[in-house]
């Protein structure tokens, strides 16, 4: 029988091993799988706390359904029935521009505006910057291959302005990254696939979504052909309900919490699995689910240029803070899922998300709770140099500020994460290369997760998924 390591215990090492068990019977073969976790938990950043009548998330608050292979994974391991879409009849996005919130022009996807109308109307942006995007389908394709930032390729077909209220906000918050040296090809491959294809990601983008594939998910937002398809999806007892249901899957005896790995050491036909306390563990393949760094301390002695590869992968550090408010303190009205913060406007928060708001089953009803994003692609100073009280007061300011919420939390609880969102910069895919043929040296070894092809839910899935697969057919 063969045996499987997972080092790291994330979504990416849960979702290899449901693969792993689920298909090895579809391929009439047997499969040991051992999944080694450092910590006392599984679920690496998915975090969810219960704190009295409030459903916390320390980490991802949700998963993109457009991204199918979590869905799919959510109902192989018994979730179909907890998947909780987004109230969208609240939906929206506001920005913070000149001092006070603007909605998000309606039908702009990411950055790319699909609708007349609402860009027109828009008080975010100036008549100029307004132009400027309308011009987009004008402007000439990119003659030149290769990798991009994100900020020239954004600047070069919307403009500065574009740039700098909508996808700079936008993708700071989702990359917690810094769009002046951001990968385009590794981080939005399909607007540099649409200028190649299309010559215009506004006629790629409204392309794109007459022929897009239709929901499978059940629910009054996601009904056949509507353009209003639920985007963010998660569970009625939050995210951490997806990496328990995957660790009841492969059960208690393929899962070692505590178990630190050290190193792994290539044999003849198998590996060494080296355990904090001395302990080794023979393995036919590994699979590496850390995060990147991590994952370098434990190949470096036998091969330091892929260990090299894996230390160039560059990380930033966040914080998320969230806040429970009482309802009838609050004087602003909260519009929308909440807001985001161009790096411009010189705030100390990016974003914040009205969790009780975009979700159900999240806080009693007399309350509400907001959670405030610090660090990542601004002030990351700010996770490490401010303590737990200097934190909430600072977010405090900050949404009386922008919100105009002047309140006192009921209560608060801060979630750093540091070195926890890798950054995709420019040249990251020609890095993969260069690490997929170091790999290539060593059969039966794979590394998974956000660190290298996405650092979403749905990609870190996919990704562990192809990486099993391989492992099956070896
Ligand atoms: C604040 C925040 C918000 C986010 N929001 C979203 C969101 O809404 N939607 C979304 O799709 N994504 C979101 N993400 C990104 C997403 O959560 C992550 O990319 C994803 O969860 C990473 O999974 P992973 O398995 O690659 O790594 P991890 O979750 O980091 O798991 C790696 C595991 O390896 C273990 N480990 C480390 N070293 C060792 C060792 N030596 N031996 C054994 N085990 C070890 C760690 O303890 C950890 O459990 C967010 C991330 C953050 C930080």
């Amino acid at each position: 029988m063969k045996k499987v390591v997972i080092i790291g215990g994330g979504i990416a090492g849960l979702a290899a091993a449901v693969h792993l068990k689920s298909a090895a019977k579809v391929h009439g073969k047997e499969v040991d799988v051992l999944i080694l976790e450092k910590n006392q938990r599984v679920g690496g950043k998915i975090l969810t706390e219960r704190i009295g009548d409030y459903l916390l998330e320390g980490g991802p608050d949700s998963f993109l359904p457009e991204k199918v292979w979590t869905v799919h994974l959510a109902k192989h391991v018994g979730l179909e029935g907890e998947m909780l879409p987004s109230n969208d009849e609240f939906k929206g996005t506001f920005i913070f521009s000149d001092k006070r919130l603007h909605p998000l022009p309606e039908g702009v996807m990411l950055m790319v505006p699909t609708m007349i109308r609402p860009l027109i109307t828009s008080s975010l942006l100036s008549w100029s910057g307004k132009l400027r995007m309308g011009m987009e389908p004008f402007v000439r394709r990119r003659k030149a291959e290769g990798d991009e930032s994100l900020a020239s390729f954004v600047k070069r077909r919307l403009g500065k302005e574009c740039l700098d209220k909508i996808a700079e906000p936008l993708v700071a918050g989702i990359h917690t990254s810094n769009p002046d040296n951001m990968s385009v090809l590794s981080t939005f491959p399909r607007f540099v696939d649409m200028e190649k294809k299309s010559g215009s990601l506004i006629r790629g983008m409204l392309a794109a979504l007459k022929h897009r594939p239709q929901p499978t998910l059940s629910g009054p937002a996601s009904k056949p052909g509507s353009q209003n398809m639920t985007y963010f999806m998660s569970f009625k007892n939050g995210m951490q309900a997806l990496s328990q249901a995957c660790a009841a899957y492969v059960g208690d005896g393929a899962i070692r919490l505590g178990a630190a790995v050290e190193a792994i050491e290539p044999g003849e036909k198998a590996y060494t699995v080296h355990v904090e306390g001395g302990e080794k563990i023979e393995a036919d393949a590994v699979m590496l689910g850390t995060a990147a760094y991590d994952a370098a301390e434990m190949v470096r002695e036998f091969d330091e240029t892929l260990a090299g590869q894996m230390r160039r992968i560059e990380w930033s550090s966040s914080a998320t803070v969230s806040l429970a408010f009482r309802r009838e303190d609050m004087k602003a009205p909260l519009r929308g899922f909440g807001f985001i913060v161009p790096r411009v406007e010189g705030r100390r928060v990016n974003a914040a998300t009205y969790s009780s708001i975009k979700w159900s089953y999240r806080a009693p009803d007399e309350t509400v709770l907001i959670r405030v994003f610090v660090g990542g692609g601004h002030h990351e100073e700010l996770v490490h140099d401010l303590d737990d009280a200097g934190m909430v007061r600072m977010a405090l300011e900050e949404l009386d500020t922008i919100v105009g919420l002047k309140a006192d939390a009921r209560f608060s609880r801060i979630y750093r994460w540091f070195k926890g969102m890798p950054k995709y910069t420019v040249g990251h895919l020609d890095r993969m290369a260069v690490l997929d043929r170091s790999l290539s040296f060593h059969p039966g070894l794979q590394v998974i997760g956000c660190s290298y092809r996405g650092i979403g839910i749905g990609d870190c899935v996919h990704q562990a998924q192809i990486a099993a697969e391989k492992i099956l057919q070896a």
